[in-house]
């Protein structure tokens, strides 16, 4: 189908990316579940391996039909030139970072971010020369400016942190990294593209975990990389980008190239592509990426229904006198950050501070029935959690707790579920926590 250019979120979400003649008039995407694809003659067989000719794959780990319809969807609904899809989200940051970096270098990142990310950036990249500026308060722009150095490769954030949902002012960080001449990065999972398009404020690449809302049915583990196009590679500080490839020249007629003079603007997500998913291999699987497309279909409906649960949830956690601190943006009337980037709200996770001890959260948890337990978010399925115990296990207890993350914190993902019937869930097992 051709799409009309300025065709909207709801309608580019079902068509964005697919043309049923393209596929024998198919309605639904067809999987395409093929290691590999016949490469007819050997003058055609050139055309393709050398990327001459569209629309043509060779081998699934370089590129898949189906999988393209999701990677084309979502540039399509975050406005971005192109997007790579990857077999976890955690593949998604680690490839991202790696190919900013990847000669060395320092990225400035805030501290309250998901637990693997920053067991990654705290234990695992320094040893790849990578080293992380960590910062209690992302926001803190006087802090993020002095940090930025001659080596100082990026700024990474997460739009919504995970799980204390405070907000990213991603307009001011974006341009106090273009003065720097680095590019934003923005983990964008937990708004999903319905909610926040980073792009419209001045990021530079967004990555997800599509595990969580894109899909938003808890059944596959999968991570997005999207390209805005407009960060300027060409630069001495990376220099993998304007380095002759011989991958990418022409050795028949002595020609060579870069990823900045082959690929212009779309040069990062071709380097993703060609470097990490063909030589590191997490690709995502065809039958895979059609689930995540079945899902993407109704992200709208559903994260406006998650949002109005989640906030009618808040208020009923809000005054209960079992409940210390409730954490969800969505609910403070005076955060003029919600105001400027969440319109239709922050998502449909929040977080709680329970009273009394670690025994209180076990009786509630061990009494839920409709809530279940376990560690994920963005599941049409509500959800529960003890992140210390679980999803936060990897972030340092003197970290969690300045961040107000103490045992006695519980995470909420909320799903499609009749919200009194969680309301009616909660009361109860708070009721017996305190019996
Ligand atoms: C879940 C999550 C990830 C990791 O994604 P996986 O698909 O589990 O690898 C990264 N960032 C955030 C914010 C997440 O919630």
């Amino acid at each position: 189908m051709k799409l009309m250019t300025k065709s909207k979120f709801d309608t580019l979400k079902i068509h964005a990316g697919y043309d049923p003649k393209d596929h024998h008039f198919a309605s639904s995407v067809p999987v395409y579940q093929t290691a590999a694809f016949g490469l007819e003659n050997t003058a055609t067989a050139d055309k393709i391996v050398t990327g001459k000719l569209a629309g043509r794959y060779d081998y699934s780990r370089d590129g898949n039909p189906t999988v393209r319809v999701f990677e084309e969807r979502i540039a399509a609904l975050d406005g971005g030139v192109d997007a790579v899809a990857v077999g976890s989200g955690m593949a998604a940051i680690s490839y991202t970072i790696l190919n900013v970096a990847e000669n060395g270098g320092r990225i400035i990142a805030p501290r309250n971010i998901y637990g693997s990310s920053l067991d990654e950036f705290r234990t695992f990249f320094p040893k790849f020369g990578i080293n992380f500026d960590f910062v209690d308060d992302i926001n803190d722009f006087k802090t993020v400016k002095h940090l930025i150095g001659e080596d100082t490769k990026a700024i990474y954030v997460e739009s919504v942190a995970n799980p204390s949902t405070e907000i990213a002012d991603l307009e001011k960080l974006a341009e106090i990294a273009h003065a720097a001449c680095i590019p934003l990065i923005v983990d964008n999972t937990f708004p999903t593209p319905y909610l926040l398009r980073p792009f419209e404020h001045g990021a530079d690449i967004i990555v997800y975990s599509s595990t969580k809302g894109i899909n938003g049915h808890g059944n596959v583990i999968s991570g997005l990389i999207v390209d805005h196009g407009t960060f300027n590679w060409d630069n001495p500080k990376f220099p993998q980008f304007s380095e002759l490839e011989f991958t990418l020249g022409d050795e028949d007629l002595h020609k060579q190239e870069s990823f900045v003079s082959k690929f212009g603007q779309q040069a990062f997500i071709k380097r993703i592509r060609m470097k990490y998913l063909r030589l590191l291999g997490a690709v995502l699987e065809p039958v895979d990426a059609y689930l995540i497309l079945l899902g993407l279909e109704t992200i709208s409906e559903r994260l406006d229904r998650e949002v109005a649960s989640a906030t009618k949830i808040a208020e009923f956690l809000s005054t209960n006198e079992h409940v210390k601190k409730v954490f969800y943006s969505g609910i403070e009337k005076d955060n003029l950050l919600v105001k400027k980037y969440f319109p239709k709200g922050v998502g449909g996770i929040l977080s709680f501070e329970l009273a009394g001890n670690i025994k209180n959260v076990a009786t509630l948890i061990d009494n839920v029935h409709v809530f279940s337990y376990l560690p994920n978010i963005g599941d049409s399925r509500s959800l529960i959690v003890n992140p210390t115990r679980t999803t936060h296990r990897e972030v340092p207890k003197k970290v969690r707790e300045s961040q107000g993350l103490n045992d006695q914190v519980l995470r909420l993902s909320i799903g499609l579920e009749n919200v009194d019937d969680l309301i009616e869930d909660l009361d109860q097992a708070i009721e017996k926590a305190f019996e």
